[in-house]
């Protein structure tokens, strides 16, 4: 537990996977590419998930859930879809194994097993549920259906990294269906929306909401939206994304609706998620070398109390006052843990606890307790200062708010001083080398230009931003005309 991470200066990649094994968020599993997520990262993901399901309620959508195999036939009926996730799909093709008759001790598939129709282990659900849906829709008052699944997906991902990309992960996925093509296309942004309020009030990530060029699109999909992030090594991560699903779905499963004229007509759809990768972007945007930084919306424990003491008395003297402590917080929803094991020392536990991030740790030793104070340290600033008793709850309830706060405006600041606007190529060239973050430039919005950049460069077009300025100029590469800038950045 005690021994130093690497810093993100000499090596962040290092920093980071140290940093989610010793904070005890995961770990690596038997299964390649697949990962264990340990109790304290669950509970991070658990407030995560808690959060977005409230405000998917409040926004008029319901839970519900679908199977995790989708027969092969109806995974291919969407083409573009098939064709996108193809690449990275796990097959069942079997259902049951006996002994091998030529290795003791093993097992075998048993060849007489072998399933009438492959199944797919879902990569998204699209397929299922539209399936489902032809079932649920006849007529336009059968409309809209707002659904979100919380599950799990496989996509064999050659190249994974725990939490930020994972052959299996942890995600919902919103499934909505809509009589207009107006009403879909504001449900696609509201939910952007949605995410990107997620990100910044609860998660204290600041986020670009934009939209991705067609070759970054999700595959079935007419636009996709984006939340985007920027990590603190300058490269981009995509935190989420709202998919307009046009009527592709609809016609590819046949799910047509009588309208109000009593006229048959394809229905409209959308999809949307966020997955166990914004674990990744909540440690990449807060931590520091000495391990996690949580914001305290996302912390299983706001505040950590530990005793300093000697002896049998002066723990019981010091444990009378934390739980007193303890009801006075809890009484505020303030979320707060009393340490008193005898098994570790106050410097292993501070230690830990600077590790796994909690926002605020309280000690209270002998010396307090004659003085009516207790000493507080904050978690983001590393600062500590001697607090009496008496104005402890106000001042925990004002300090929680005060990180909350602190942590956005700093990755804010961040974020905004790595956004670099940009003329021409070799500048491009030049922010990749010394400054990375985004790179704001003029793009002629051809698939062709896009690639030969990213080729060039390993910059891909992060999103074009929904707000910001609009003005013409020209492509940073091609030179043609451009109608407003976007986004570039290396990126997870
Ligand atoms: P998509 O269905 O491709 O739009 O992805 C939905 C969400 O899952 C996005 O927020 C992605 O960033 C995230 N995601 C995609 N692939 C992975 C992966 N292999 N591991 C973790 N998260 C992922």
């Amino acid at each position: 537990m005690s021994k130093k991470l690497t810093s993100r200066t000499e090596d962040y990649s290092k920093w980071y996977n140290e940093l989610v094994v010793k904070a005890d968020l995961a770990e690596n599993s038997a299964v390649r590419g697949c990962m264990v997520i340990k109790p304290y990262g669950y509970a991070i993901w658990e407030k995560m998930q808690a959060e977005l399901d409230r405000m998917f309620k409040e926004t008029g959508h319901q839970n519900a859930y679908f199977p995790l195999f989708v027969p092969k036939s109806l995974f291919e009926a969407e083409e573009k879809n098939a064709e996108g996730f193809a690449k990275e799909c796990a097959i069942v093709t079997h259902y049951r194994l006996q002994n091998d008759p030529e290795k003791p001790g093993k097992l075998r598939v048993d060849p007489e097993a072998k399933l009438e129709e492959e199944l797919i282990v879902r990569p998204t659900s699209e397929a299922i549920i539209w399936n489902t849906y032809r079932g649920w829709i006849q007529s336009y008052r059968d409309l809209p259906i707002l659904i979100n699944q919380w599950a799990n997906v496989v996509r064999w991902e050659m190249r994974t990294r725990l939490f930020l990309r994972t052959a299996e992960f942890l995600w919902q996925e919103g499934h909505t269906a809509h009589a207009t093509k107006a009403e879909a296309l504001s449900e696609a942004k509201l939910m952007n929306n949605v995410y990107a309020t997620f990100a910044e009030k609860f998660m204290a990530i600041p986020v670009v909401q934009g939209l991705k060029t067609e070759s970054e699109r999700f595959a079935g999909a007419d636009e996709t939206y984006c939340i985007e992030a920027l990590m603190q090594d300058g490269k981009a991560l995509q935190a989420g994304t709202s998919h307009f699903l046009g009527q592709n779905f609809a016609k590819a499963f046949d799910v047509k609706f009588a309208n109000k004229e009593g006229k048959q007509d394809h229905v409209w759809a959308t999809s949307w998620g966020v997955s166990t990768r914004l674990m990744g972007a909540l440690i990449m945007t807060h931590s520091d070398d000495n391990g996690l930084v949580l914001p305290p919306s996302l912390a299983p424990n706001q505040v950590v109390i530990v005793p300093i003491y000697r002896g049998a008395d002066e723990l019981n003297a010091v444990s009378e006052v934390a739980h007193s402590i303890m009801s006075d917080l809890r009484a505020k929803n303030i979320s707060v843990k009393y340490d008193d094991r005898d098994t570790q020392r106050p410097g292993a536990k501070f230690a830990q606890y600077e590790l796994q991030g909690v926002p605020l740790r309280i000690a209270i030793g002998a010396r307090d307790l004659a003085n009516g104070t207790v000493e507080i340290a904050r978690r983001d600033t590393l600062t500590k200062a001697v607090i009496a008793l008496s104005d402890l709850t106000e001042t925990v309830e004002n300090l929680l708010k005060d990180i909350q706060d602190a942590l956005f405006k700093k990755a804010l600041d961040f974020r905004d001083s790595h956004i670099t606007e940009v003329e021409t190529f070799e500048e491009f060239k030049k922010v990749l080398e010394t400054k990375t973050g985004f790179i704001s430039a003029h793009w002629d919005g051809t698939t062709e230009t896009e690639d030969k950049i990213k080729e060039l460069t390993k910059a891909t077009i992060r999103c074009i931003p929904l707000e910001g300025k609009v003005e013409a100029g020209v492509c940073v590469y091609s030179g043609n005309p451009s109608k407003r800038r976007v986004l570039f950045a290396k990126a997870y």
